[in-house]
Order: structure tokens, then C-alpha cells, then sequence
């Protein structure tokens, strides 16, 4: 059997051991220590926000700026549905409703037609969102002047989750920099891994700092254990920072190394008219976290997606079908949804493809060779 091709694997550079070391000799393994400060403030340099809390995953850090933002059971949040349930899940931790939004078909991200049909129509209902959580999914940039227009307009903070879109530009400037909080996920198959992470981004010293309060279980400030509010344990850890301060030294390159990926499927596949990608529009570049492909079965003959997806399983190569929408869940049945099926219609025709920064040619070979024996 051929070696394995995943579909996103961790790829270490060479100098994040140097950091875990440095934490072990100085006994820093526990609490918090030089590397998470480190760490905040390379993330800080590289994004271009004023603060930002290392975490323990993304999902917690986009329940904290729920927390910060005041949702409290009841409320119901903005989602787009198109995306990975991190996204998601913890507007139910705060036992506050997700409101589910479609996404437009050129970014695949939220759609901004439809984001204010649901808003006009909660309030309408009586209740008006308290947040909107918004999503570059597989590192392209949403529409984001359109999103925030109208965000501003209704005055409704905006989260905007860059998880998959660390080193994505909109208009020159770094995702994760634009909503009143921004979040990341180093979780293992991102564009660079701390093993497991996350961070809350944002421009406010005040709410970053409540941040890093209510992510160490919210202690007084008393020489016992007191506590005036609810906290979590949610703080990165000294030894995964040492990983991350490693990890942003190459994120360039990873970078590099995904658009590449991406350029190498485009080109060899471009013959073939079921094939098309999502396309980076005017002002955008996107790290191409994953290379996304929609198989047309009407210019295919008829190969489907699975068709694709199964006969790589079979040579030893892991790919996957786009995110299934949240308002297609099972456990989301009950929310409110508004737009049509252009999310479903991606999740039915599209897959991810191996991305991994570390394939080598080899791999990439292999893959489309296996590819175009179906076509
Ligand atoms: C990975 C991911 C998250 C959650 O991050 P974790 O670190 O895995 O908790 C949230 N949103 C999106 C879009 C993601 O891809």
C-alpha cells in the first residue's frame, strides 16, 4: 500500500523544540510564562491587532467574546451556517439562540443579502441580535466591507472567526483584524499547529484583559481563592506557546507553501470543465488553507463528489466533503434560517483536497494521476 496522504497534517519548522526546551530548563512548564507573552505578541506583530489572549482552542475563544459581548440566555446570534461547528456551538453554551445565515456563492461566506433579510426579521420579531459570528472559510475572505456596513448600520458587534484564515489579506490588511473581536485556532490541521489553540484578538486592552480574567477561572484579586463572577479554564498553556512562538516564524512560508498546493490543482485540473475553485476576488489573498474543488456531475459524465473522495480513499488518500451547514444539523434542527441553497449545493458538490504545506511533488502527483483516471 502507498504511504498515506492526509489531508491537512501538522508541519513543525525548526524552531519550535528550541522554545519547549527553553520552557522546560527554566521550569517553566506551568503556569503561564514567557512564551505565551511571546506568543500573544508575535500574533499581535503579524495580524496588526493591539491585543490578543493565547486559549486553550478557537471555540473557546469565540465563547469568550460572546461572554464579553454580554449574550445571556435568551439571545439569540447571528451564524453563518456554512462552517465547522466551532463556530456555533458555544452561542448554545450561553444557552442564547444561533440564527443561521446562507452564504453568497463567490467567497462561499456569509451572504450579505441575507444577513440583513435575518436581521430586519428578528427585530421585526422582537429581538435584536446581539452578535454576528462570520467566517473565511478555508481562508478566503468573506465580504467584508459589505458585512460590516451593515453590521455598523444595525450597530451589532461582529466576530469574526479567522480559524482557517491566519495570514489571509482583505484590502492589504490580515484577517482576524476586523471584527470588534477576532479569533484563531492552532488546532492540529490549521495552517500552523500548537497541537491545540486558540486566541481572542482585538483592539480593546480592557475586554482582552477580561479576557485573560474570565480564561483563568475568574480569580479575585486576594491573597485566597475568591471569586465574584463565573471563569473557565481556558488559558493557552507555557509549553504549547513555546509551539506557536515556533510556529509564527514560518507562517509565511506555510502560506506560501498552501497557495502552491492550490496553483498545482488549478493547473492540472484545468482541462476538465466539472472542476471549478473558489476564486480570490480584487484586494484579496487568500492562504488557500485547503484547496476546494465543486465536481459538477453534469460536465463529469456523471462522477459525483463521493466518486472522487472514494476512489482517493482507496489509493491511500484522505480528502473531505465541504463543511455541512449548520442549519442542516441534527442538532440545530430547530433554528431559524435564512437563505436558499447555496450552502447545501456546495456541501453536495464540493471537496477538500489534500493540502498538507508538507507533500511533497511526489504526493501531488499521485493525487492528480489518481484523480484523472475518473474523468
Ligand atoms: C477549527 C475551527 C474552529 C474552532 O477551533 P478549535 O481550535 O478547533 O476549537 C472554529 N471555526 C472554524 C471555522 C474552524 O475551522
Amino acid at each position: 500500500m502507498n504511504k498515506r496522504i492526509y489531508l491537512s497534517s501538522p508541519h513543525m519548522g525548526v524552531k519550535e523544540l528550541d522554545f519547549v526546551h527553553e520552557a522546560f530548563e527554566t521550569n517553566w512548564v506551568a503556569p503561564l510564562g514567557k512564551n505565551v507573552d511571546g506568543f500573544e505578541q508575535d500574533l499581535c506583530n503579524y495580524t496588526g491587532v493591539e491585543y490578543a489572549a493565547a486559549l486553550t482552542t478557537g471555540t473557546a475563544a469565540i465563547h469568550l467574546a460572546l461572554v464579553l459581548l454580554g449574550v445571556l440566555a435568551g439571545d439569540e446570534v447571528v451564524c453563518q451556517s456554512f462552517t465547522f461547528a466551532g463556530s456555533a456551538n458555544p452561542i448554545t453554551y450561553q444557552g442564547a439562540t444561533p440564527i443561521f445565515v446562507d452564504s453568497e456563492s463567490e467567497t462561499w461566506n456569509m451572504s450579505p443579502d441575507f444577513l440583513q433579510e435575518a436581521i430586519r426579521d428578528r427585530i421585526r420579531k422582537g429581538k435584536k441580535p446581539k452578535a454576528i459570528i462570520y467566517v473565511h472559510l478555508y481562508g478566503m475572505p468573506a465580504k467584508i466591507d459589505e458585512i460590516h456596513r451593515i453590521a455598523n448600520e444595525y450597530e451589532i458587534p461582529l466576530i469574526e472567526d479567522a480559524a482557517e484564515a491566519l495570514g489571509s489579506l482583505y484590502k492589504n490588511k490580515q484577517a482576524g483584524s476586523f471584527g470588534d473581536f477576532g479569533i484563531l485556532s492552532f488546532n492540529g490541521n490549521k495552517i500552523i499547529t500548537t497541537s491545540g489553540g486558540g486566541a481572542l484578538l482585538g483592539n480593546d486592552k480592557g475586554s482582552i484583559e477580561k479576557a485573560r480574567f474570565l480564561a483563568t477561572q475568574a480569580r479575585d484579586n486576594a491573597p485566597h481563592y475568591q471569586h465574584s463572577t463565573i471563569g473557565y479554564n481556558y488559558r493557552m498553556s507555557n509549553i504549547v506557546a513555546g509551539i506557536g512562538r515556533g510556529q509564527m516564524i514560518v507562517i509565511d512560508e506555510r502560506v506560501k507553501q498552501r497557495r502552491e498546493n492550490y496553483s498545482f490543482y488549478k493547473e492540472e485540473l484545468k482541462n476538465y470543465e466539472c472542476f471549478s475553485f473558489v476564486k480570490e476576488a480584487e484586494n484579496v489573498k487568500a492562504n488557500r488553507w485547503l484547496t476546494t474543488v465543486l465536481i459538477d456531475p453534469k460536465k463529469s459524465g456523471g462522477s459525483t463528489r463521493d466518486d472522487v473522495r472514494i476512489k482517493l480513499e482507496s489509493e491511500n488518500i484522505e480528502s473531505r466533503p465541504l463543511w455541512k451547514p449548520m442549519h442542516k444539523q441534527p442538532v440545530f434542527r430547530d433554528a431559524p434560517y435564512y437563505g436558499d441553497t447555496i450552502s447545501e449545493s456546495l456541501f453536495e458538490k464540493g471537496l477538500c483536497l489534500p493540502s498538507g504545506s508538507n507533500m511533497t511533488d511526489n504526493d501531488k502527483q499521485r493525487i492528480v494521476e489518481v484523480i484523472k483516471t475518473l474523468f
